[in-house]
């Protein structure tokens, strides 16, 4: 797909009770390429009267929903399945041109993931066990309610497809609110809900900005769940306005993972694959291993190796099939990212990686610092750019200690020749993932954070669940 084949327009609406139509307020917002660093359409911006209507649609929507069979369930979401994966290729243009993900990325992770998720719930929604029993009670899991969905910019349709397939197949309906920075992903999803034919009310659409429309959505009284990908800072005042009214809140927040690198492990194919994973759509990843923790006696061959492989990272136009290493989101992004990294050089790292960029586009350099004290800011925060902290370790204990050594406690990886060694390690991180020697990401296993990176789990039947509740029927 080339640059030519995103040609985005301004979309007026917003998708209510199974309609598309205008905003309540008359305000607008402008998405940006932040490659060109041009506005290239426009958006609603909603109000919290739009929020009012869209919840009050889903909570008509959501008695008839909660009681079709989950196999009628099962099917409206394999039509949806079918109208999505007929705009694949608009898909990827189009996460490409808002966010600047290199193409062959978004075709594969922006477009292919969310479609595979929402597969393995059309097949779960079928499947999964609704009742059960304990002695003389039936056991119902039954749909929590009406769900605020609010997601961010980084896998604009995953992350929403996380939360609205689940959602739906669990029995609830959906208020979603997409990030205003990519809000023309969402559109292309709700054009294929109301192509698929889903009953009205049932998934409902209301672009807009955190403060108005976000915070409306997690304060509203007949939003029973809120469910929110994004930044500990909000997610905590997301969680502060649904405690008022005992809403369960669902977070997937933020991460700073750790890449265990041990004394016998292939530390050519360790450092990078690590690499990688922290660079994928340019360090815009909640579990990148941004950290990445080796042995003393290694510093120096891994910092090598590091420099190496982040020179394969060719920045460039995110439409070029060559490009590795899009621009960042927005340009209050790029500046918060080169913020951390001259702060983390006046703690004493040292950057080994050049750190010139193209003319054009939000761009940040594959950078690699070294001598980076675990204390030290770079290595706290999460920084949501292609940053990557080298640290050497003495023993498998001191990784242990240094990994643990966080807020977050969102994904990690440990390398080791001994898989029972890599395992031995792998238990004592107190992440909600690791990944040993390299292991696949599952779209089925259970995602999300211990400490502060989240509540609750998405994704398979862990992600399903989050979205019922139990009742306890006695004969
Ligand atoms: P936010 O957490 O602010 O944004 C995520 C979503 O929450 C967006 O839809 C946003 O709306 C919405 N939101 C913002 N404020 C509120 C509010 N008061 N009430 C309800 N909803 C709200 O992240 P940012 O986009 O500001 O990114 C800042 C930092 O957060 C990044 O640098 C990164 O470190 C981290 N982050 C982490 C992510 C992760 O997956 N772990 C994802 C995104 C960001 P709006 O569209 O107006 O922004």
């Amino acid at each position: 797909m080339a640059r030519a084949d995103f040609t985005p327009a301004d979309r007026g609406e917003l998708y209510i009770g199974g309609q598309w139509r205008p905003a309540r307020g008359g305000g607008t917002i402008a998405v940006e390429d932040p490659f060109t660093e041009q506005v290239v359409a426009h958006v609603p911006a909603g109000t919290p009267a739009d929020v009012d209507e869209a919840v009050a649609a889903a909570k008509s929507a959501f008695e008839p929903w909660a009681a079709l069979a989950p196999s009628v369930r099962a099917e409206h979401l394999s039509r949806l399945h079918q109208s999505l994966a007929n705009r694949s290729d608009q898909i990827a243009t189009t996460v490409t041109g808002e966010l600047g993900t290199p193409i062959k990325v978004s075709h594969r992770v922006q477009t292919g993931l969310p479609l595979t998720v929402l597969d393995g719930y059309i097949r779960l929604a079928a499947e999964a066990a609704q009742e059960g029993e304990i002695g003389n009670s039936l056991i119902l899991r039954e749909p929590i309610g009406v769900v605020g969905a609010i997601t961010p910019w980084n896998y604009p349709l995953h992350q929403v497809m996380a939360k609205v397939a689940a959602a739906l197949a669990a029995g609830c309906t959906v208020v979603l609110k997409p990030s205003e920075l990519t809000p023309l992903v969402a559109y292309l999803l709700f054009d294929a809900v109301h192509e698929a034919g889903l009953p009205p009310g049932v998934v409902n659409l209301v672009p807009g900005t955190g403060p108005e429309v976000g915070q409306a959505i997690a304060g509203h009284s007949d939003v029973d769940m809120v469910s929110f990908t994004g930044s500990t800072a909000t997610g905590r005042r997301i969680s502060h306005l649904a405690a008022d009214r005992i809403a369960k809140v669902s977070l997937e927040l933020g991460g700073k993972s750790a890449n265990v690198i041990l004394d016998d492990a292939d530390l050519a194919r360790a450092v990078k694959t690590g690499v990688g994973n922290a660079f994928l759509n340019a360090g815009q990843t909640c579990t990148a291993w941004t950290r990445m923790l080796v042995p003393a006696t290694q510093y120096e061959q891994a910092c090598e190796l590091a420099v190496q492989a982040a020179k394969a990272y060719a920045m460039g136009d995110p439409f070029d099939e060559t490009t590795r290493l899009g621009p960042l989101a927005s340009a209050t992004q790029r500046d918060r990212v080169h913020g951390f990294v001259r702060q983390g050089r006046a703690e004493g790292a040292t950057l080994l990686t050049p750190d010139d960029v193209p003319d054009r586009g939000y761009f940040v350099a594959p950078t690699v610092l070294a001598d980076v004290d675990p204390k030290s800011t770079v290595a706290q925060e999460e920084i949501f750019g292609p940053v990557l902290a080298v640290i050497p370790f003495g023993d498998d204990d001191e990784a242990v200690a240094i990994a643990n050594d966080s807020r977050y406690g969102l994904a990690g990886a440990v390398w080791s020749g001994d898989p029972d060694r890599a395992l031995a390690v792998a238990k004592r991180l107190r992440t909600g993932a690791v990944d040993v020697n390299g292991g696949a990401f599952n779209p089925l296993a259970p995602f999300g954070g211990y400490k502060q990176s989240g509540l609750g789990r998405e994704l398979g039947v862990f992600g399903l669940e989050e979205f019922q509740q139990v009742k306890a029927v006695q004969r």
